[in-house]
């Protein structure tokens, strides 16, 4: 099937589908086998060697959804960016990340890199002089995430290709926020796209898993050190996966409006702070975001107003679920100051933006009027316990 002329929900119903040669059946059969012959084979099959009939399956699937040549699945989202980021590393190279990343990629490089004789430097901001005032001769790879985490900051992707051009470097980004549903960063020239296939590609909060998608020649790259590194998914698990990525457009698309018609409802309430989601105008971010994706995607988050206190709140939601993860077609919340920046303390907190108060919301498929509903209970109680009467 030639992927580039199909939509999008043909492409996550059916590319990469596994055939049923014996029964004909609707769905892909599901390959378990570790074992697979090595007389009279085209390909030495083994799951480790990411080359399974499942795995092969999904990574076309990947691949055409980012309008890139080659994909590759992994046991979880850090172990795609583990891979896919050393695999143009070696001792004595620098690389460039954007200051506001996902906790855990954080972690790898300032744990990590060290020890491997791997320099690194992360940007004070997002804008073109804040990532080009960092290169150096040894830089080899620029990394950022866009939308990011928890303040959706809005990277632009054309400026970052630019710049890794201009000083031949590889560009990665963490495209797990967007999803592919919403953003294509291939088309924007940038040649590595990861994703925590743990989000809105598994999409129900019941797997962990990763994903790359680039040109057959990084994916050589990425691969060669992948099988020595061995973070290879379970063909059962990618099975599953194949199953999510079926209703993924319909399903972040839902999402996509539901969370533009919470940001609007959060913005105009009297005891929200300040909402951050860039389908918002008032969103930093807003223009590049809309010059770049296709839809704003369903992460936000907002500031209560300091006296209602974040924990009371989250507490007090029936609901939405307080929950460590996010993307799910249930909707949740998550406190990054007690959670995901708790390490950094208050004070590199409060330069970065991350007040207490501070709510990340992952907006679900429910009914928005249920949400909506959920918030001002919640937001009641909190007023009730604290004593406040006013608004
Ligand atoms: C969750 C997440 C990861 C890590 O993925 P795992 O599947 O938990 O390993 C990386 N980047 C972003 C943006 C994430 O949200």
């Amino acid at each position: 099937m030639n992927s580039k002329i199909k939509g999008i929900n043909t492409i996550c119903t059916h590319v990469g589908e596994v055939e049923d040669k014996q029964f004909k059946g609707a769905v892909s059969p599901l390959y378990m086998s570790s074992s697979y012959a090595f007389q009279d084979v085209d390909v030495k099959r083994y799951p480790r060697y990411f080359n399974t009939p499942n795995q092969e399956g999904l990574a076309k699937k990947i691949a055409a959804l980012e309008h890139c040549e080659a994909g590759l699945i992994f046991g979880s989202g850090m172990a795609a960016i583990s891979t896919a980021v050393m695999a143009f590393l070696k001792v004595g190279d620098h690389i460039i990340l954007q200051g506001d990343i996902y906790g855990g990629t954080y972690n790898l490089v300032v744990e990590q890199f060290n020890n491997f004789g791997i320099e690194y430097s992360f940007s004070k901001g997002t804008n073109k002089a804040a990532f080009e005032e960092l290169v150096k001769p040894n830089t080899k790879v620029i990394y950022i995430e866009t939308p990011s985490n928890p303040l959706l900051k809005i990277t632009d992707l054309k400026m970052i290709s630019d710049l890794a051009k201009k000083y031949n470097l590889i560009s990665i980004i963490d495209n797990t926020f967007a999803s592919p549903i919403n953003q294509i960063p291939a088309k924007f020239g940038i040649d590595i796209v990861i994703h925590s296939a743990t989000k809105y590609m598994g999409g129900h909060s019941d797997m962990c898993a990763g994903a790359v998608a680039c040109s057959e020649e990084h994916r050589e790259k990425i691969f060669h050190l992948a099988k020595n590194l061995g973070g290879s998914l379970s063909d059962y698990t990618v099975w599953l996966l194949e199953r999510s990525m079926k209703t993924m457009g319909i399903r972040v698309r839902a999402q996509n409006e539901n969370a533009q018609r919470m940001a609007e409802y959060l913005s105009k309430h009297d005891d929200i702070k300040a909402v951050y989601y860039p389908g918002l105008k008032s969103h930093e971010g807003h223009n590049i975001a809309k010059a770049q994706m296709k839809g704003f995607g369903g992460m936000m988050s907002f500031e209560l107003k300091a006296e209602l206190g974040a924990n009371l709140f989250q507490k007090s939601l029936k609901l939405i679920k307080p929950s460590m993860s996010l993307a799910g077609v249930e909707s949740t919340v998550l406190s990054p100051a007690e959670t995901s920046h708790a390490l950094l303390g208050a004070v590199e907190r409060k330069n970065r933006g991350i007040s207490d108060g501070l709510i990340r919301f992952s907006v679900g498929i429910e009914e928005t009027e249920d949400l909506i509903s959920d918030i001002e209970q919640a937001i009641k109680q909190s007023k009730k316990k604290h004593k406040i009467t006013s608004s």
